[in-house]
């Protein structure tokens, strides 16, 4: 079977917002498909993996709708715009349901007002294109070919006109931009990252070497088109790598780093350091996981995988003592600045792997009330785990970016002593599939 029109009915969803339909026999996953909707799909066979795209809809549901962005079917970057809001919070809602169905605890979902323009946090590739002219946008899944995204409905406005002026201003400058290809070039990514209650703006350069030829009239022209921009930082990525930063950092204009209010603390933030991108969510997130622990202010809380200290300090306030561990060096150094800043001495940051870190406390026996853990998108790992039923904290707040991996973890601990009391679901990031959770647990 090969590019052949097939009529299908779309059965169910997967957890990334795919379309579920039956083709031969095989259960095949389409995008920008909705349930309950017949469509002409084109089916693609190779060697025994079959593949569809829809060519036409047939019978539509009533939650679909026109998506907003014009890059949509392109950029990859969203897979939900095509649902309603509404629609999509039950999407999200029934996905968490389906997979922690067995803790029959899961709350409603928290959702956004107004889903749009939410990110903080902005990444443009930079490239050529074929007819030659500079584009920035995303990486295409699996290539190196760069789709050019000039505007973006779920980042914040600024962003894109900065980038744009980059844009404009490489060519004045005769800048190249970077090809991975060949390793030639030298703008290979803008980053912006803004504090939406500071409206501080911070750019970054990520750049291929040191040396770059008229760097300080490049700022000055983009500072005159931006007065907006506090903060240019170049960061050097000479490696051949899809990581995006490199090691090597310079600051070119202002601080280094932004600064943004979150539950009434202001936190610093660097380039490299992990900070989340939905700050209106955040606060709802947070207020919920703060909500859960029932903190009485004579607990030792242990706030694990803390990025620049955002929950230890907020906590800080309602706890005994809160000792925060983190892997990378400079979110802890901007942890350690941000209590000094927010004048809290109850509060100790340690730059260690978070399994790590756990199994010597205890080895100490150290003595924990609640654990607040917040692991990146892998989950945690058995070395935390096993180490903290032995510490037998009374109660587990985890929050989680990958309800797979949480609910992984959480057959761990539930099967070491622990019994789940509360999931509430979180919309971190609406038009994604992407969906936040966070978990009461107690000490049984
Ligand atoms: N709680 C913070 C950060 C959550 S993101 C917030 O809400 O902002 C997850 C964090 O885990 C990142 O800062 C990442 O650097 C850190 N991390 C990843 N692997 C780790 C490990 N093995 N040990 C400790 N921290 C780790």
């Amino acid at each position: 079977m090969k590019n052949e029109q097939i009529k299908v009915k779309c059965v169910g969803m997967d957890e990334e917002g795919k379309g579920i339909v039956k083709i031969k026999g095989k259960e095949v996953h389409v995008p920008y498909l909705i349930d309950g909707e017949t469509a002409v799909v084109e089916v693609t066979e190779k060697r025994n993996f079959i593949s569809a795209k829809v060519v036409r809809i047939q019978e539509k549901s009533k939650d679909r709708v026109i998506p907003k962005c014009k890059y949509f079917n392109q950029c990859g970057g969203c897979q939900l715009q095509h649902l309603s809001y509404e629609a999509q919070g039950n999407f999200k809602q029934n996905s968490i349901l389906k997979l922690m169905k067995k803790y029959k605890k899961v709350n409603e979902i928290l959702t956004m007002k107004d889903p749009y323009f939410y990110r903080n946090k902005v990444h443009a590739a930079v490239a050529y294109d074929k007819k030659g002219d500079i584009v920035s946008g995303i990486y295409e899944e699996n290539t190196h070919h760069v789709t050019a995204v000039k505007e973006c409905i779920i980042q914040h406005k600024p962003a894109d006109e900065i980038t744009e002026s980059i844009r404009e201003l490489m060519k004045s400058f005769k800048l190249k931009p970077y090809n991975e290809d060949t390793g030639q070039g030298f703008l290979r990514h803008v980053l912006v990252k803004t504090g939406f209650v500071s409206k501080q703006v911070m750019v970054v350069l990520v750049v291929s070497s040191q040396v770059f030829p008229g760097k300080n009239n490049f700022v000055n022209e983009l500072l005159k088109k931006h007065p907006e921009i506090t903060t240019v930082v170049m960061n050097v990525n000479n490696r051949k790598t899809s990581v995006v930063l490199g090691e090597t950092e310079k600051v070119l204009f202002g601080k280094g780093y932004i600064e943004d209010t979150l539950c009434g603390c202001i936190f610093q933030i660097s380039p490299k350091s992990f900070y989340q991108i939905n700050p209106i969510q955040t606060e709802v997130l947070y207020n919920k996981a703060i909500d859960m622990a029932k903190l009485t202010s004579n607990e030792i809380v242990l706030d694990a995988y803390c990025g620049i200290g955002t929950i230890s300090l907020i906590v800080s306030h309602k706890a005994k003592n809160v000792i925060g561990v983190e892997l990378n060096k400079d979110a802890v150094k901007d942890a350690i600045k941000n209590a000094k800043r927010n004048k809290i001495n109850n509060v100790h940051f340690y730059n260690e792997d978070a399994g790590k870190f756990m199994v010597e406390l205890a080895k100490k026996k150290q003595s924990i009330d609640t654990v607040f853990m917040d692991p990146p998108r892998s989950g945690s790992d058995e070395k935390f785990l096993s180490s903290l039923v032995h510490l037998e904290p009374k109660k587990i707040i985890y929050i989680s970016c990958n309800p797979i991996t949480q609910e992984r973890d959480l057959r761990y601990l539930t099967k070491h002593g622990y019994s789940v009391e509360e999931i509430q679901p979180v919309d971190m990031f609406p038009q994604t599939y992407h969906v936040e959770t966070v978990c009461l647990m107690s000490r049984v």
